[in-house]
């Protein structure tokens, strides 16, 4: 399988080579060649397999440049029980007839994050040794919060790498940042920095794209890598939790083998729902994807019209996660959905960087139109939702996973829904306890874990339970101008 670039700007590779790359070095970012596709007797021998056992078949269908050893050690390594508590891996869980949650949360850091970043790390190793690099492979990663976490968390320690998370300073919560802070392990940085994610996540792609700071740093013995979901070592393992969800609804009678199902996702960088397009491309029986949006509903309005305007205010929000403007995986889609014009998605990302906007072509909209639907809920709308199917369902959910709820409920095609939960409930204690007790709180978050628990009943997932126990490593507040900075301080500081 090789790997070709959304711009049509580069010389195809292999898996391993597009993953040690992050993304395309003169810009664009790495799709596969061709999508494979599964048949009815493949989907059918797919019905009773494990979370793990599923990862490998789909993986290797991608990974053709790895053994089936190495993907068996790198799957068994990630979805270890050590590491999720649950023996789905992805629990389906009913919310109401009809309606189903797959709860992406159940790893290491609480988020789903971590579907994908337990994984990356053995990718991106296994990688750089197929491809003989022999530097130290420095990940940065530009997070609202989530990724931050996973990506250490699933870095930490791992020989041959470091990593350097930069976050936005007052724009993550206080869960989000204490776990930051509290990764331990010997080649974790982070830094708030001063300005929302679009300004981090740019300064973090020029850094990217720096030819004297690439040449400063290969000359220290060290090539950067990208941990976000820009890289294809990101999306991929994302793919196989749309056949698991799949699967285990067969298996528990709720649908017949064959059945279509829609899915809705809380959508942020629209990589979990592009994953959830390739599960359909490859055969996978989806009928709709809907893409959730919260106040910062850019997506929504260019699913609607066609126009991708990031010219709005930026808002911070209760589900801050999915609080982008620019949202990068966009681009693999406008790829596929344009068939295949690397020189449409050029025009049209140049035109993103320089003003800020661009108009796909009706026929683009009309093929988005077949797979895609769409909508968005505000703040007040998120906390309503989770009061309401908390009083009627008994079910607590997140702020993310609200927006999707809300958006899922207005896009009943009679078809079973299945939204994607992304967080557990008590990474957004403050704005859940809001929603639940109906009035906010002065408490700090980590007061609120217990006194919520207390009241539902759900017990405080084990990643946020012992955080303050744990040693905190200090805060470092930089502006956007000081993160090449900040990379060459902490790689000197390692020699
Ligand atoms: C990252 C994240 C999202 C958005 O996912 P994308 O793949 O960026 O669209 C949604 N919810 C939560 C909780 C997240 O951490």
């Amino acid at each position: 399988m090789r790997y070709i670039s959304t711009r049509d700007n580069a010389e195809s590779v292999q898996a391993a080579e597009a993953i040690v790359r992050g993304m395309v070095p003169q810009g664009g970012l790495y799709v596969p060649q061709e999508i494979p596709q599964l048949d009815e007797a493949a989907l059918g021998a797919m019905v009773d397999l494990g979370y793990q056992a599923l990862a490998k078949e789909i993986l290797a269908l991608y990974l053709d440049d790895f053994s089936a050893e190495e993907i068996s050690t790198m799957v068994d390594a990630a979805y270890d029980a050590s590491r999720f508590d649950d023996a789905e891996v992805a629990p389906v869980v009913k919310i109401h007839d009809g309606l189903f949650a797959l709860e992406l949360w159940h790893g290491p850091t609480a988020a789903f994050k971590d579907m994908a970043l337990q994984l990356l790390p053995h990718l991106l190793v296994h990688s750089m040794k197929k491809t003989g690099v022999d530097k130290e492979v420095v990940i940065l990663v530009a997070t609202s919060g989530d990724t931050g976490k996973a990506a250490l968390e699933g870095f930490k320690d791992v020989d041959g790498t470091s990593i350097i998370c930069f976050y936005p300073d007052g724009g993550v919560s206080e869960v989000q940042e204490l776990q930051m802070l509290t990764t331990g392990g010997s080649n974790t940085y982070t830094f708030a920095v001063k300005g929302n994610f679009d300004d981090c996540q740019s300064a973090v792609k020029e850094a990217f794209a720096n030819e004297a700071l690439l040449a400063e740093v290969d000359a220290l013995g060290c090539q950067f890598s990208s941990a976000n979901s820009i890289n294809w070592g990101r999306l991929l393992p994302q793919i196989v939790y749309y056949f698991a969800a799949y699967m285990q609804l067969v298996r528990k009678g709720e649908i017949t083998f064959g059945d279509a199902i829609d899915f809705t996702v809380p959508t942020g960088n629209f990589g979990n729902i592009l994953a959830g397009w390739f599960a359909r491309e490859m055969g996978l029986p989806i009928g709709k994807l809907v893409c959730a949006s919260n106040a910062n509903d850019v997506l929504d309005d260019f699913i609607r019209t066609g126009t991708y305007d990031a010219n709005r205010p930026f808002m911070k929000t209760n589900s801050p996660s999915m609080d982008i403007l620019i949202s990068s995986n966009l681009e693999r889609f406008l790829y596929f959905m344009s068939g295949r014009d690397g020189a449409a998605v050029t025009a049209d990302m140049q035109a993103l960087a320089k003003d800020g906007r661009y108009s796909v072509s009706d026929a683009v909209r009309e093929n988005m139109a077949q797979v895609l639907a769409s909508g968005a809920e505000n703040e007040a709308q998120t906390l309503a939702i989770i009061g309401d199917v908390f009083a009627k369902d008994g079910y607590l959910l997140d702020t993310h996973t609200a927006v999707a709820v809300g958006v899922a409920e207005a896009h009943n095609e009679g078809r079973v829904m299945v939204v994607d939960s992304t967080a557990n409930p008590y990474k957004f204690v403050g704005a859940v306890s809001e929603a639940v007790n109906g009035e906010k709180s002065d408490a700090s978050d980590l007061d609120l874990l217990g006194a919520l628990a207390e009241k539902t009943g759900v017990p405080v997932h084990p990643a946020l339970a012992d955080l303050t126990a744990k040693p905190r490593s200090e805060r470092h507040v930089i502006t956007t101008a000081e993160i090449n900075e900040a990379v060459l301080g902490v790689i000197k500081s390692r020699k």
